[in-house]
Parts: structure tokens; sequence; C-alpha cells
């Protein structure tokens, strides 16, 4: 019997010595030799739903993959664990290790995080991405979200949105007056201002919402989601452009204490995962929306109509008002804002005479 402890224990000392040449944390979780990492991951979206939903669906999918097995994340869409605003709170207490939504939502808890996901007349999605990954917008965001116990990745773009559906037309500035319309973040408030009721309710409220008269309108995403819920059957003025979410980025956001246990190479692979479904994300709405809107032009039931040039330059003199008094208020809000807006204000002539001009060109 001592034998065959003292023959095991060899075995296991010699095997813990290979193991330590490769790897210091060789057979733990997540290494090669351990079990896989398990991790779940709650949203604010519904299930599978196109774009936002199957987001973290596919950066699931691709961190098994690209960790080969070592880190696997379950997803619950909203309501099926946490309910669509909780995602927040829920992997900030370590509830869940990880959650995918979009910053805007914590409106009221962190109303500085809103410059994250959009604000109005902000930035389009190329600009997103130059401002988070290059004039330091991310380290901003992960400075905002630690003493949440979160980091934060840019996890998708949708792209400029849509103004929205509206059951009736917006010809002038009165006609915003007691509009009782689905608008979060900053966008909900310049409708206030303008003497409308805004309301936030999750995605899988709206279609019911309108249909039924209990809003009048509603922004959402754009022509493919819209599609998608069948916001063509409830209400008839489909207006553009989205003035109030111009590049909408979605966060996939961790809990610090699940981040910290990873080893090095699992969370760079988080990180590269997260930075490839940006892009996804962006891909699949550029070629979406396409499609979609053919769709709805061809369908005699949806009239599609530009904002009045009154109604955007009146919106956009309040969207400036608002994220004023926000970074009045706000110490943290207008460390962001200068940062946002320096970049801004540089980015926009290289856009006119980039992007702008030839889009321009193209149609003419
Ligand atoms: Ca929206």
């Amino acid at each position: 019997m001592k034998r065959r402890h003292f023959v095991g224990g060899l075995a296991a000392t010699a095997s813990l010595a290979a193991c330590a040449k490769q790897d210091a944390n060789c057979g733990a979780a997540g290494t090669s030799g351990g079990a896989p990492i398990e991790w779940t991951a709650v949203t604010s979206w519904p299930p599978k739903y196109p774009g936002l939903g199957v987001a973290v669906n596919n950066l699931a999918e691709r961190i098994k993959a690209a960790s080969n097995g070592r880190l696997l994340i379950k997803v619950y869409a909203a309501g099926e664990l946490v309910p669509a605003f909780e995602v927040f709170d829920s992997v900030s207490r370590g509830t869940v290790e990880c959650g995918h939504g979009a910053s805007y939502y914590h409106k009221g808890k962190v109303d500085a995080a809103q410059f994250f996901t959009a604000i109005p007349f902000g930035l389009n999605a190329a600009e997103m991405n130059g401002w988070l990954y290059y004039g330091g917008g991310l380290e901003l965001w992960r400075e905002l979200y630690e003493p949440f116990n979160l980091v934060p990745f840019p996890c998708g773009n949708t792209g400029v949105q849509m103004g929205g559906w509206f059951n009736k037309e917006i010809n002038s500035v009165a006609d915003l007056k007691g509009l009782k319309m689905r608008i979060p973040g900053l966008g909900g408030e310049v409708l206030r201002r303008a003497g409308g009721t805004p309301v936030t309710l999750p995605g899988s409220e709206i279609f019911t919402s309108l249909k039924t008269g209990a809003i009048d309108a509603t922004e959402w995403v754009g022509p493919y989601n819209d599609l998608s819920f069948g916001l063509q059957k409830a209400a008839r003025f489909y207006y553009y452009p989205g003035w109030q979410e111009p590049g909408p980025t979605l966060e996939f956001i961790v809990n610090q204490a699940a981040w910290n246990s990873l080893s090095n190479d699992l969370q760079a692979i988080v990180d590269v995962c997260c930075q490839a479904i940006n892009l996804d994300v962006n891909a699949e709405y550029t070629h979406g929306n396409a499609s979609a809107l053919q769709q709805l032009k061809d369908n005699p039931e949806v009239e599609l109509r530009e904002f009045p040039a009154e109604v955007l330059d009146y919106l956009q003199s309040i969207s400036a008002q608002v994220v004023n008094e926000l970074v009045a208020e706000d110490p943290a809000a207008a460390k962001i804002f200068a940062s946002f807006d320096a970049f801004r204000e540089i980015s926009t002539p290289n856009q006119r005479i980039s992007e702008q001009a030839f889009l321009e060109t193209r149609e003419r």
C-alpha cells in the first residue's frame, strides 16, 4: 500500500512539474487540463432577436471556439432570468458573470453612461469606433464602470437608426406636443422638453403598445429590426433620420471578479471576440436594413417621410441644452463629453468631405 501511494505521489509530482513548464494555472478551471469555466450571460433583448439579440449568442460561440471550449457562456434573453433593464445590476452584483445590452438603459443610475451608446446628434457608427478604440472613449467607459465592478466592451453597433413610427404626421414642431412616444435615453428627455411624453419600454412591449394606442409613436432601431417586430402593422408614418441615435454602440459587460479570474489568454480571447462581434453586428444591420427598407417601400400601408428641417433644427437645439445640463450637473458626464465633443468637432469636417460627399456623389 505504502509503495502504491509513493508511486502515485511521484506521478502526480511529475505531472505537476510538466504542467508548471507550460502554464502556471495548469489543471485549474479554464486551462487546457482543467474543467471549462462556465459563465451565465443575461441580455436586454428578446430571445435570438436579429442583430441585437443574436450578438451575444454569436459572441458565446466564438469565445467557445477560440478558447477550445475552455470558456463557455450560457445566454438568457430578457425576462428568462432577469428583466431587460436589470442586466447592469445583475452583473454588477455578480449574480451572473456577464451581460449584453445598451449603456443608455442605465440613465438615472449612471447618467454619464449614455454617451457610450449614443447621444442625439452625436457620432455615427464609424466615429463611435474611432472615439472608443483610438480617442480615449473606452478608457473613460472603463473608468466610469469601475465603481460598479464592471468591465465594459463595445459589442455591436446598429448604425444610424430611424426616427421611428408615428400614427400621425409630424409637419411642424407643434406636432410634437402631447406626443406619447417610446424613446429611451437623452432622446426621450429632448422629446419631453419639446412637449411630448417619453416612455421607456423594452423591445418586446413596443408592438402591442403602439397597436393599442397606449403610445402614439415609437423609435426602435431601423428597417431590419422594425420589420421583424411588424411595426409597419401598428403605425403608418415612418420617419427618418434617427437624430436620437446616430450610431448606437451595444455593450458586453463582465463582472470585475469574473474578469480577474480569467487567464491572460482568455481575457484576450474575450476582448478580440467582442471586437469581432462589434463589426459583425454592424455588417448584419448594413445588409439587413437595405433589403428590409426595400420591402417597407413596396408596402402601400407605409409612408416613408423625412422629418421637416424645422423639426430637426428644433430637436437639435434642445439636444444641446439637454447635454449641457447633464454636463453641468455631473462631473463624470463633463469629463466624458469633453472627450466626445472634441472628437466630434474634428470629425465632422472630415466626414463631410469623405462619407457625406461620396454618398452624395454616388447618387448624382
Ligand atoms: Ca433606438
